[in-house]
């Protein structure tokens, strides 16, 4: 597909036809997996570069079914270009190996991926040198007082996992870029469909695409969408060196998700404020977290930058023990508990008090919670799940 005709499609449009060709070979209008390692050479080859991620010549540099998916990736984004590899924490870790080095210093909000706390807090400053501050990002002057003259990256994750806090992309974006400095977005909690970063100011944008992505719960994969020239060097440092390279399979299940993606979304939205607006009548509950919550801390700046929903995950707390949790959760029948987020099925999980970022949560998260990925179900059929579990307990 051109990319002028594209860029006046609609984002349900895309996901489905971006990415996706006839099939030159057979006439097949989905395209095929193709599961080779390797890809002809040159008559000459002695003169090529071995190491080249832009021609197809051995799949952890880079072959077909990558190729589809960045294309999706990148016109869902909105930016120009993309790197997908097999897991959302390769991505992570592969733009952070790309764009850093020692002496360097990265500041990063106080709630993000575990993986990335630690790659921050204690591999890359204990390992490499760079310095790490970690910020409430939600306080803007807090961000400003934390710039160094070494600072080369802002990491954020909005709405950040698990406690549903909100930064201000745009604001961030402008002191980052006044300041010489990088912002990097993780948008996992958000998706493509409800907010995008790039479009928002920010230089990348990261998300597992394990989750809403994909959808189906069955593929792991991650993805880095921004501007070509870091893509190019992203490429030939971390996914050559480090070989974080998805497969073939996963690339191609992770395409087939994503055609349905924007329908799935716009039911997580719904169902999770839904189910958001239930929990807070019930008086076992002892608060709830979402940005669609009138109320909740974020709200006027999550309606500014999300489109067309608040996501699929919410956090709650239990007025109870650690056993009530544990027994809560054993009674649920259609939610299963399980980690993960953003497939069909809803999935929650006890994050017990023991959390080694606990610190840098609010309060009322102190005590456990729970963090709920509301599916796409019947949403009357979720609600009655809790209650007969919340009945059987005696919160409700
Ligand atoms: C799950 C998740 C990741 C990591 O993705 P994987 O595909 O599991 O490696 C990163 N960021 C956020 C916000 C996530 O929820």
């Amino acid at each position: 597909m051109s990319e002028n005709f594209e860029k006046e499609l609609g984002f349900q449009t895309r996901a489905i036809h971006a990415g996706n060709a006839v099939s030159t070979e057979t006439g097949a209008i989905e395209r095929p997996i193709t599961l080779a390692n390797s890809y002809i050479l040159p008559y000459d080859a002695s003169e090529m570069n071995w190491s080249a991620p832009d021609v197809n010549i051995y799949t952890r540099n880079g072959g077909a079914n990558q190729r589809y998916l960045q294309e999706k990736i990148a016109s869902l984004e909105g930016g120009e270009d993309c790197v997908v590899l097999a897991s959302g924490v390769a991505a992570l870790s592969g733009l952070f190996f790309a764009l850093l080095k020692s002496g360097d210093h990265v500041i990063f909000s106080s709630v993000t991926y575990i993986a990335v706390y630690r790659l921050f807090n204690e591999l890359f400053n204990n390992k490499f040198n760079v310095e790490t501050t970690i910020v409430d990002t939600s306080d803007l002057e807090a961000v400003k007082a934390a710039i160094k003259p070494n600072t080369k990256l802002i990491h954020i994750e909005t709405p950040g996992n698990p406690t549903l806090g909100i930064s201000d992309i745009r604001a961030l974006a402008k002191i980052a870029h006044d300041n010489g400095i990088l912002l990097s977005v993780d948008n996992t909690f958000a998706s493509p469909m409800n907010q995008r970063p790039i479009e928002l100011g920010a230089d990348f944008s990261i998300e597992s695409l394990t989750k809403y992505i994909n959808g189906h719960g069955d593929a792991m994969g991650g993805s880095i969408t921004g501007k070509k020239e870091y893509l190019d060097k992203i490429r030939y440092e971390s996914q050559v060196n480090l070989g974080g390279t998805i497969s073939p399979f996963n690339a191609w299940l992770i395409m087939r998700g994503a055609v349905t993606f924007p329908l799935r979304m716009k039911k997580h939205n719904e169902n999770a404020l839904a189910v958001a607006k239930f929990l807070k009548t019930v008086k076992g509950v002892s608060f709830v977290a979402y940005p669609g919550l009138e109320g909740h801390k974020g709200k006027d700046i999550a309606d500014s930058q999300m489109e067309n929903g608040y996501g699929g995950v919410l956090s709650f707390g239990l007025k109870a023990d650690h056993d009530t949790y544990n027994r809560f959760v054993s009674h649920l029948k259609v939610i299963t508990s399980a980690v993960s987020l953003g497939h069909a099925g809803s999935l929650i999980v006890f994050l017990g008090e023991d959390d080694e970022r606990m610190y840098l949560y609010p309060e009322e998260f102190h005590n456990g919670f729970l963090r709920f990925s509301v599916g796409i179900e019947d949403v009357e059929d979720i609600i009655a799940d809790l209650t007969q579990a919340f009945e059987k307990e005696n919160l409700i």
